[in-house]
């Protein structure tokens, strides 16, 4: 059985939870950092990323995720999750956890278009994925290892570097579960590739 948690310190955490359901998986609301210990895999939600930060930091996530994302277990970010997963924010110093190689712009797509909803294409997805746009980031650029997984207009809003998955658009507010399935199964694979191969009798 794996497990697989949502960082839950703000946001949409009972939808992921809801999405990641799967018969050989289990899902945990985290809230402790002790949690991380027994996870497989993470997914940090939608939300407001400044405020996360500060959540993140007041509860003592900050080193307890980087070293979970320097041990190769996979993430999963959305929306302001996966803008805490970038290294580099267009016009901020620095970024958050600076995990995954790519920068991202806050609120890309100004205010007229604060919320929308469209459908898209997702690379090893679906090619019909429902996706909800709430006050979304854009991936500007992305480093040599990071895989574009959807475009909208021509922006990247979903990608992929290794176990490291993020969307700039709210899967988890649909009841389509493929794009969180595509992630159950990224951590079953890497759970697999993990496991100990059987001492020779
Ligand atoms: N605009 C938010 C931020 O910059 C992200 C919005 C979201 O997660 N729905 O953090």
């Amino acid at each position: 059985m794996m497990k697989i948690g949502v960082l839950a310190l703000q946001g949409a955490v009972r939808e992921h939870v809801k999405s990641l359901q799967a018969p050989d998986c289990e899902v945990v609301i985290v809230k402790r950092v002790e949690q991380l210990n027994d996870l497989d895999g993470l997914v940090f939600p939608g939300g407001e990323s400044t405020t996360m930060r500060r959540l993140v930091d007041k509860y003592g996530f900050f080193e307890a995720l980087k070293e979970f994302s320097a041990s190769g277990k996979p993430m999963f970010g959305t929306c302001a999750g996966l803008i805490l997963m970038a290294e580099d924010i267009s016009g901020q110093d620095q970024g958050h956890l600076q995990v995954m190689d790519m920068e991202v712009e806050r609120n890309a797509f100004g205010r007229q278009r604060e919320s929308f909803e469209t459908t898209l294409p997702v690379l090893g997805v679906a090619e019909d994925i429902e996706a909800v746009f709430i006050r979304a980031p854009l991936i500007k650029n992305v480093g040599e290892r990071v895989e574009i997984l959807a475009e909208y207009n021509g922006e990247i809003v979903a990608a992929r570097q290794d176990n490291l998955l993020a969307c700039s658009f709210h899967p988890e507010l649909t009841t389509d579960i493929r794009f969180h399935q595509y992630f159950v199964q990224l951590v079953r694979e890497s759970l697999e590739s993990t496991e100990q191969p059987l001492a020779a009798t």
